[in-house]
């Protein structure tokens, strides 16, 4: 029999804000623990928080990027539960009024073709401390509680793990673009939580779902869905059933184990946050804040291959990343040849961040720089090696690609009367290679413009010294 998997992801992203979402404690990563607290974000009894307004715009410029309805009403409320990493005892999260509705992500399948992963909702919630074991004993960090949160969750329109990662990918990629979050992984920016069903080709009803919680890597997501639907695909091949429960990924040992089950899942009680007000949207007030909203991923793969005429490969390969998109742009505009600034930048430019483990930011040579050195190619005053020779320069200490080409004497010679002076230096020195070529040796001849290019320090115009080199040897 067929099987048809259903997945929905809850999909945690920390937003990019200086300030927790109730308080002013820092959101830095990395700092001693529990310096980073305060009575609110520690829960005191009496400790009023105040909202983030930065995070609500976040939140709501997501869901403009994400194509979500903004609910012009919403509000916030107490989720309660006993964790030892949440003081207070309940969580301030949005239940039946959150700040986005509904929304999409289309994904490309294997096959090329594409298919839209609906959103149910965004809302925004704090995140709560972490615990720490060690070998003796046991304790808790507070600085991450009170980090402003949105959640994601999607329809389960999720059909396999291939799928579920081409989803993460893409919102992580539409984030990043919109700046919203850091989306960084090995920081805990983004977690998610991976409910999954299967039920028999032809069944309309969903099955019985499980839930993997806090998955915080999208390898692991691959790899413990992929072994999740295969369990419960095998499962009911026994004559088996699904139990509704909470399972947990051991990436060690490759496999899913039940943590929990339904009979045990916590009754929230939510009830509206009494200390926070309802949060009230304008339209004046979105329509400003969508002023911000960069142009998304795959509208400016295509527009990069329309405005510059590059192929849809390179477009895929600059835009994967915002600042290299701008590094691109801004390179391409100044020279006369898109697609070699496309080339310049995939191989050499990108080569030298993996070797270097360097972002595009912190690069030395700017756009224009680049821009000059093609330029100077292109131009036919410095052949490609010798490119390369002053990229190598400019990469180590920046600089001027013109300067450095007349303080070095780089400069291709184009001047005919000079590469035939050389020209006839190369035939005087090799008389025997000459008859050679002349006897019909064709490979002889590529060996006299070598020596053209050598005799000349790389420098001659290797299209100049071809031709003065057939023209000698008639
Ligand atoms: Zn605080």
């Amino acid at each position: 029999m067929n099987y048809i998997a259903n997945v929905g992801l809850e999909v945690h992203v920390q937003l990019k804000t200086r300030t927790k979402i109730f308080c002013g404690c820092p959101t830095t990563f990395g700092a001693p623990p529990n310096t980073h607290v305060c009575p609110v974000c520690l829960g005191y009894p009496g400790a009023m928080p105040a909202m983030n307004a930065e995070a609500i715009r976040l939140t709501v410029l997501s869901g403009l990027m994400l194509g979500c309805q903004i609910n012009p009403a919403s509000k916030m409320d107490r989720k309660n539960y006993y964790y030892p990493d949440m003081p207070k005892n309940y969580q301030i999260s949005q239940y039946d009024q959150p700040l986005c509705l509904g929304g999409g992500i289309e994904i490309t399948l294997a096959d090329g073709s594409k298919k839209k992963i609906g959103l149910t909702r965004i809302h925004i919630e704090e995140d709560v401390g972490k615990n720490m074991h060690f070998t003796a004993s046991s304790g808790i960090d507070f600085n991450r509680a009170g980090t402003p949160l949105m959640e994601i969750v999607t329809e389960p329109d999720i059909a396999s793990a291939d799928e579920a990662m081409a989803f993460l990918e893409a919102l992580k990629e539409i984030l990043a673009y919109g700046g919203v979050s850091d989306v960084n992984l090995e920081e805990g920016n983004l977690r998610c939580d991976v409910n999954s069903s299967v039920r028999p080709a032809g069944q309309e009803k969903l099955g019985t779902k499980t839930e993997l919680k806090n998955m915080n890597t999208f390898k692991g997501v691959h790899r413990a869905l992929s072994y999740e639907i295969a369990r419960q695909i095998s499962e009911l091949e026994k004559g088996g059933r699904i139990r509704q429960e909470t399972r947990r990924w051991d990436d060690l040992a490759g496999v899913t184990l039940a943590m929990r089950s339904k009979e045990e899942a916590h009754d929230y009680r939510y009830f509206p946050e009494p200390d926070l007000l309802p949060i009230v949207l304008t339209q004046a007030q979105v329509t400003e804040w969508a002023k911000a909203l960069p142009e998304l991923p795959e509208k400016r793969r295509a527009r990069m291959m329309s405005d510059y005429g590059i192929p849809e490969y390179d477009a895929g390969v600059l835009s994967a990343d915002k600042a290299l998109a701008d590094y691109f742009e801004a390179t391409a505009t100044l020279v006369k040849n898109p697609k070699a600034a496309s080339n310049w930048i995939m191989t050499t430019v990108m080569a030298k961040l993996t070797e270097l483990h360097l972002t595009i930011g912190e690069v030395k040579i700017t756009p224009a720089q680049l821009a000059k050195l093609i330029n100077l190619v292109e131009a036919k005053t410095i052949n490609l090696p010798t490119a390369k020779e002053i990229f190598e320069l400019m990469f180590a200490q920046g600089g001027d690609a013109g300067e450095i080409v007349k303080a070095k004497g780089l400069a291709q010679v184009s001047d005919a009367g000079a590469i035939e002076k050389i020209v006839d230096e190369a035939i005087a020195a090799n008389p025997k290679v000459v008859a050679d070529y002349k006897g019909g040796k064709e490979a002889s001849f590529k060996f006299l413009v070598g020596q053209v290019m050598k005799l000349s320090k790389g420098k001659a115009n290797p299209a100049l010294a071809n031709e003065l080199l057939k023209k000698k040897l008639g």
